[in-house]
C-alpha cells in the first residue's frame, strides 16, 4: 500500500518499518509538525485557558456574594 506524503506529496510505502508514516521521512514529520506550531492551527490551552478565566469572573462577582442572603 502506497500513501502520498502530507509534506511533499511524494508517493512512500505505508508498512510498518517507515516509523514515520504517513511521511516519508523524519524530515517531512518535523516540517509538518513545524507548521502545526507555527501556524497555530490548534492550541488546545488556550481556549480553555479563556474559558476557565471566565468561570473565575462569575465566581468572584460581588453581586452573588453568599452573605447577601443572609439579609
Ligand atoms: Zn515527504
Amino acid at each position: 500500500m502506497k500513501v502520498a506524503c502530507p509534506t511533499c506529496q511524494k508517493e512512500s510505502e505505508w508498512n510498518s518499518d517507515n516509523s514515520f508514516r504517513p511521511f516519508c521521512c523524519e524530515r517531512c514529520k518535523l516540517i509538518d509538525l513545524g507548521e502545526w506550531a507555527n501556524e497555530s492551527k490548534t492550541i488546545p490551552g488556550q481556549p480553555s485557558f479563556e474559558a476557565a478565566e471566565s468561570i473565575e469572573d462569575l465566581g468572584g462577582d460581588p453581586g452573588i456574594a453568599p452573605e447577601d442572603r443572609l439579609h
